[in-house]
């Protein structure tokens, strides 16, 4: 601490005071010396005078040690000295002498009026022996002129001990609070009432950047000088921050905190200042990064919710658009999760060229983001929209082919009172709407779509329901062959009994349940129904095929071919009695395609299901062997009226034929239509002509020949 007031006359009185008790002391002790050598009588003046002077030198070499046994040299100069001197006096000087200096010298601890007793008792008995052996009368006076400055020299080393003493104390405390505030990292000043620095420690110079030789001022957030403040700095709870300058220039952040301290005399502050920079630093990188989704550089989720909240009280309209990738889990699946984040990025890049400076693009997670764009009405956020799907759908390289972004966006505007739960909600909906609807598209929120994601969600906790509690159930229609007339097998066509609403056929929940993965039990449950009825059909001597549908989604779960496997060992139906229709979107899907081929290394038969409707390929035909070719009913259904679907018919049966698959025509449900496909060459056939869909039970009259 500079200019410290407590140090500085504390330190030099106590100074004086002990330079001036050690002057008379050793004055004293060397004029006794003296005195000893020069007019003192006999050899026992030399023992005497050795003696002195081995106390004086014990003073050189150990100025601040005391000892018993210097106490005892003393004790026995002064015993001596009576009777080798002419006069007790000079005796009772190198009592004062050393009892004085003791008394100072000693300060520090308590041994003091002990090791002043041996001279005392020393200069007492050999009084008292010189005054018995003659030397002088046993006056009042004699006694008076030695007991009078004893007890005076008693009183006065009392005080002087009890004074240093507690000098002593106020300064080692001073010295270990001056320490403190020297080794603290905080920066201290003491203001004065004016608001001048009246005591600082050399961290807060070095803090506040004051030049080296006068104090400067402490500033605050609002001004150059802390005691100007009117703003309530000096009296602050909490310490307010300031940045500062230092003197290489860089900046840094203080926590400053001023407190007021009532002096004896004046009322002072005082100021303590902490270097919080690098906590700064980082609360600055952690909101950044809150602020910021780290993958992509857009506003991360809470922050861009926060701009929204504040667009919104803004009272302006406010566009909100939710934008969701298409097929982004399959690039993720397929190309790995370095590419999935790879392809996110190139998506954020081009959300936030479409944009532009004229709204915020933010990723709300995963593949899901958003655009705020404020003042946009519906029209001009549609247009922004349509801007941001193209610049996504210009071709992408870096995956090693070349791809595009499709993505679905849903748009919500703001009207009065809305929040931005009620928003986001919207436009989410929207978006939901818009990827169900194939994705690729953009859609704008209508609150009817709100009232349709409900039913949906309710659609979806009753399925599962539905799943777990037997409400699904099987029909059978026959597939007939045509030479015979007779039923060579049947095709399992699941039904819901849903409570409240009759029996749904599946095209009311076949799509609800492959989107929300429902399709992988609810396949199971229609696996193992349709197989544990064909094995009851066997056991009634009915030797019928059952053909069962499988979705894209079912095949590509790894767990399809255990859990098939599973259901034809407990039922024990020969493999080649099961057929699975799939569609020939599966040619879209590797893994689905592989896991069929699986299947047919089992025994069990393929048939592709609608053919004609999808996908087709005859390079994928030809490539991957199928066992039943299923022609469409849009086919069946168009034979008399053109030439020419007649021709593909025949097309398609050929070459089925060619492949060494049968065919199966759907949806027959003339005789003409039967006796044309016979004639064409057409196996087998399915329709309302032979049989619809039923009860397993309702079956006893269909006819029934061995396949
Ligand atoms: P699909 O596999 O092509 O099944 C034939 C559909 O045509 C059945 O409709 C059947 O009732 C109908 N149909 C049969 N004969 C005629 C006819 O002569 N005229 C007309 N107009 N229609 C006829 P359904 O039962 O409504 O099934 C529709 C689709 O649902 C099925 O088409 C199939 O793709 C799917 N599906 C049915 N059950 C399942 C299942 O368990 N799992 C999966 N993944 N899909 C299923
Ligand atoms: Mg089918
Ligand atoms: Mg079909």
């Amino acid at each position: 601490m500079v200019d410290d007031p407590l140090s500085s006359p504390g330190r030099s009185g106590l100074h004086w005071i002990r330079l001036l008790t050690e002057a008379y002391s050793w004055i004293s002790s060397v004029a006794f010396l003296v005195q000893l050598l020069l007019i003192g009588i006999g050899p026992g003046r030399l023992v005497l005078a050795a003696l002195v002077s081995s106390v004086l030198v014990s003073w050189v070499l150990w100025p601040k040690r005391d000892t018993w046994l210097v106490a005892l040299v003393e004790c026995a100069v002064v015993h001596g000295a009576v009777f080798v001197l002419p006069t007790p006096q000079p005796a009772l000087g190198f009592v004062f002498a050393v009892t004085v200096r003791r008394a100072l010298r000693g300060g520090r601890h308590e041994r003091f009026p002990l090791r002043a007793l041996p001279a005392l008792l020393g200069f007492l008995t050999g009084f008292t022996a010189w005054v018995s052996v003659g030397s002088a009368a046993v006056t009042g006076p004699v006694v008076a002129s030695v007991a009078m400055p004893l007890v005076g020299l008693g009183v006065v080393a009392m005080a002087l001990h009890e004074a240093v003493r507690s000098a002593t104390l106020v300064q080692d405390a001073h010295r270990t609070v001056e320490a403190v505030v020297r080794a603290s990292p905080v920066g201290h000043v003491l203001l004065d009432a004016e608001g001048a620095p009246r005591l600082h420690n050399d961290r807060a110079r070095e803090l506040l950047a004051w030049p080296a030789r006068e104090p400067g001022r402490v500033p605050c957030p609002h001004g150059p000088d802390i005691t100007a403040c009117t703003r309530g700095c000096r009296s602050a709870d909490d310490a307010v921050e300031v940045r500062v300058t230092r003197a290489d220039g860089s900046t840094g952040v203080l926590a400053v905190h001023a407190v007021p301290v009532q002096d004896v005399s004046e009322q002072h502050t005082l100021v303590t200042a902490l270097d919080v920079s690098k906590r700064r630093e980082l609360e600055d990188a952690l909101r950044a990064r809150a602020e910021r989704d780290e993958l992509t550089g857009l506003a991360g989720r809470t922050h861009f919710l926060h701009q929204v909240d504040g667009a919104l009280l803004a009272g302006e309209a406010v566009g909100l658009l939710v934008i969701d990738l298409d097929g982004f889990k399959e690039v993720n699946d397929a190309e790995g999760h370095e590419a999935g984040d790879w392809y996110l990025v190139s998506a954020a890049e081009r959300i936030g060229r479409a944009v532009g400076p004229v709204a915020t693009a933010a990723r709300l997670g995963g593949d899901e983001f958003a655009v705020l764009a404020p003042g946009h009405d519906v029209r001009e956020s549609a247009r922004l929209a349509t801007r941001i799907l193209s610049e996504l759908a210009r071709p992408l390289t870096g995956l090693g082919h070349e791809t595009v972004i499709r993505a679905s966006v849903g748009i919500a505007v703001s009207s009065a009172g809305v929040g931005t739960a009620d928003l986001l909600r919207d436009a989410d909906t929207a978006m939901y709407v818009a990827k169900r609807e194939g994705g690729g598209r953009i859609r704008l929120f209508r609150p009817e779509m709100g009232e349709r994601v409900l039913a949906r969600q309710r659609d979806k906790a009753d399925l599962r329901t539905a799943v777990s509690d037997g409400q699904l159930v099987l029909h059978y229609q026959p597939i007939v062959d045509l030479a015979t007339s007779a039923a060579a097998g049947a095709e399992a066509l699941v039904r819901w009994q849903r409570p409240g609403h009759g029996l749904l056929g599946p095209g009311e929940f076949i799509g609800l349940a492959e989107e929300t993965g429902l399709i992988v039990p609810l396949g199971n449950k229609v696996l193992a129904g349709a197989c544990e009825q064909a094995m009851r059909w066997r056991e009634q001597g009915r030797e019928l095929g059952v053909t069962v549908n499988v979705s894209t989604r079912q095949l590509s779960a790894a767990a399809f071919l255990p859990s098939l496997d599973r259901v034809l060992k407990t039922t024990g139906l020969p493999p080649e009695r099961l057929t699975i229709e799939v569609t020939e979107s599966v040619w879209a899907d590797g893994a689905a395609m592989r896991g069929l081929m699986e299947v047919r290394e089992t025994g069990v038969r393929v048939a592709l299901d609608d053919f004609g409707t999808g996908y087709s390929s005859l390079s994928y035909l030809q490539r991957y062997p199928f066992d039943v070719v299923k022609i469409d009913r849009s086919f069946t259904g168009a034979l008399s009226e053109t030439s020419r679907t007649a021709g593909v018919v025949r097309c398609i049966i050929d070459l089925a034929e060619v492949l060494g698959a049968h065919t199966v025509a759907e949806g027959i449900e003339t005789q003409a239509q039967a006796d044309w496909l016979r004639n064409a060459g057409c196996a087998y056939a399915q329709g309302y002509l032979f049989g619809r869909p039923d009860l397993a039970e309702n079956w006893t009259a269909q006819p029934s020949v061995p396949h």
